[in-house]
Order: structure tokens, then C-alpha cells, then sequence
């Protein structure tokens, strides 16, 4: 819609200040930020880019659905606006949607009266029901998730069949060290690459998986998997490009043994194909 109003937007990779500032025009008036971002988890580095924007007027808005406001704190770090799909880990049982704008009362105020009453849309008192109770065990529920998003990585560490896990607090990752500093954790999901690099094996993993639906969204209490081909079509599919074979794991409530087992039966019989 915004282009017709001679809104234009810049697309950058945004994992350094530098490209913040190069990108930065005098007509520029939003940041618009998601650390980490939910299939390659690449992070802003926010305490800079949110004293940048300061300096220049600009407003910082973040997807923080990720992390949430318990294991990232981005208000702290000087972010403006701070967005949550309540659809994720707020509801955290797969069964309502919903979304959390967070800023000062000026600025939602604002939000409020123009953009809100015009073209905002209204949650039913049900959902609300809903995404209030998810609330009340949402930290226990993290926990949970955390502790057993650490043992499923140490399990995948030691598969023989997996190339690659990508996941902000593995010590292979690009920007461990910032996200380490501006995440107090990273849990929940995470890519995986397989060594066998066919299509075939990948579609075979995720559907020898039980206990992981096949499903897109995350943060309820079931566990999830969606490979990343699944949204390419199959002529296109390029072994050779990485990305194309892409699995998330979305790890839910269940035992961890329960999953592990799981993932383990999988591995195997994917290796064989
Ligand atoms: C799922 C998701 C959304 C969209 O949320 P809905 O409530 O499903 O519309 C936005 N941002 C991130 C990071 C998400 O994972």
C-alpha cells in the first residue's frame, strides 16, 4: 500500500552499523528491525543502530517475536517500538492469532487514534481470553523450551548426518558474540543442513519425523519441522545452494527424549536414501 503514498523502502542485510548509516537518507524516518529473524537468525547489532536512529531523528521499530521481552530486552537497548505475534509463544498453543504493539503512550497514543481506528483490526474478547492465559505461563514455558533447545543442539552436534546447524548460540555462528550480548537467550528453533544433500532425503527426514508436525508458524506446545524446499518447486531445487536446504526445527513442550529419539530414527533413515 505505501508506494502509493511515495512511501519507498530501503532492503539491507543489516548485520553492521555501517550499513545503517550507508542506507540512511535525509528523507529517512523508520528503522524497521527483526533480531534474530526466524529461518537464518542474522541479528542488528540494536544498541548501535538504536543511537544512530536517536541522532537522526529516525524511529526504531523491532519484530522481537523471537527472544520476547524475557530473553531480549530491546526497550533497554534505546529500540523505540517493539512488535510480538501474540500468535507464537504469547498464545503458545497454536490456537489464536494475535499481535503486541509496545512504545511510550505518546507514540501509541498516536498509533492509536490514526492508524489503529483506520486500518487496525480488533481482537474478539475470546482471543484475548486466550492470549492472556498463554501470559500467565509464558516464562515457564521458555524455560522449558531453552532447556530443551540445549540438549536437542548437543544431541544434533554429535549426529554424523548433519553438515550445518544454524542457531544464534552455537559457537559457529557469525554474530555469537553479539548475540550473546543483546539476547539473554536463543531457543526454540532452529536450521539444520544435512550431509546427504538431496531433495529426496530431505523430504524423507521430515516425514519419518512422529512427533514434529509438518507445519509452518511456531511457538506453540508441539514440536515442528519445515524444510525450506518445500517453498521451492522442484526443478528449481539447487543442492548447491545452501539455503535451499534448509530444515527449521521448531521444538515445542514434549520430553526430550521423546524428541530426541524421534530426531535420531529420522537422521538414520534420511542418511540412507
Ligand atoms: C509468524 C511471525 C509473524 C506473523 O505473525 P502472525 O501473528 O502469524 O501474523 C511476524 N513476525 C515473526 C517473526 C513471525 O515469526
Amino acid at each position: 500500500m505505501l508506494p502509493r503514498f511515495n512511501v519507498t523502502v530501503s532492503y539491507i542485510d543489516g548485520k553492521t552499523i555501517n550499513e545503517w548509516q550507508e542506507a540512511t537518507k535525509a528523507t529517512t524516518v523508520l528503522f524497521y528491525l527483526e533480531s534474530p529473524n526466524s529461518w537464518t537468525y542474522e541479528l542488528q547489532p540494536l544498541e548501535e543502530i538504536a543511537a544512530f536512529a536517536r541522532q537522526k531523528n529516525i524511529i526504531t521499530f523491532i519484530d522481537n517475536t523471537y527472544c520476547t521481552p524475557i530473553y531480549q530486552n530491546v526497550m533497554d537497548m534505546g529500540i523505540d517500538i517493539t512488535m510480538q505475534t501474540a500468535t507464537k509463544y504469547i498464545g503458545g498453543h497454536s490456537d489464536t492469532l494475535g499481535g503486541v504493539l509496545c512504545g511510550s503512550n505518546a507514540q501509541m497514543k498516536k498509533i492509536f487514534d490514526t492508524e489503529f481506528m483506520t486500518i487496525g483490526s480488533g481482537l474478539q474478547p475470546f482471543n484475548g481470553w486466550l492470549l492472556l492465559r498463554g501470559l500467565r505461563t509464558l516464562p515457564m514455558r521458555l524455560e522449558r523450551i531453552n532447556q530443551t533447545t540445549q540438549q536437542l543442539i548437543t544431541f544434533l552436534d554429535q549426529n554424523p548426518n548433519i553438515e550445518k546447524i544454524i542457531f544464534p548460540f552455537h559457537p559457529s555462528f557469525d554474530q555469537y558474540e553479539l548475540a550473546k550480548k543483546q539476547m539473554k537467550a536463543a531457543l526454540g528453533l532452529v536450521t539444520i543442513v544435512l550431509k546427504n544433500k538431496t531433495r529426496a532425503a530431505i523430504i524423507l527426514f521430515c516425514e519419518s519425523l512422529k512427533h514434529f508436525l509438518m507445519a509452518v508458524s511456531w511457538g506453540g506446545h508441539e514440536s515442528l519441522v519445515i524444510p525450506r524446499c518445500a517453498f521451492i518447486p522442484e526443478n528449481l531445487f539447487d543442492p548447491n545452494n545452501e539455503s535451499h536446504r534448509h530444515i527449521r526445527l521448531y521444538f515445542g513442550l514434549e520430553e526430550v527424549a521423546y524428541l530426541m529419539k524421534d530426531l535420531e530414527h529420522a537422521l538414520d533413515i534420511s542418511a540412507q536414501k
